[in-house]
């Protein structure tokens, strides 16, 4: 499918670099029936919509709130970034994210 997305607004990716990109409506829709990723969010940006959320309780989410047509697409990703302000996020998002990671990462590769 083409055509109708506008302006990115939201930019959605996972550490694989995988991306998915929303246009205002779509990150609109997105906040109002997930009550803003609240259930979702590690960590977020004070001053935008950017924000670190957990996969498995965005997927808990997800479920709970009414369809949101990207949702599958959604899931599959965790770091949420909003485009549409040019605050310095990146004071926030590269020590939140590291200790993310860290905290993940350290979890997922060893074998159990
Ligand atoms: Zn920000």
């Amino acid at each position: 499918m083409t055509g109708s997305v506008g302006t990115p607004a939201l930019e959605i990716v996972d550490d694989d670099g995988e991306r998915l990109v929303f246009d205002a409506e779509e990150s609109e829709h997105l906040f109002a029936l997930t009550e803003g990723l609240d259930a979702a969010t590690v960590s977020a940006c004070p001053r935008c919509r950017s924000r670190i959320v957990t996969v498995v309780a965005l997927v808990d989410l997800l479920d709970a709130s009414p369809p949101f047509s990207r949702a599958e697409e959604l899931v599959e990703l965790a770091d949420v970034r909003d485009l549409a302000t040019a605050c310095g996020h990146r004071g926030w998002i590269d020590p939140g994210h590291d200790e993310w990671s860290d905290a993940f990462g350290t979890r997922l590769t060893q074998p159990r």
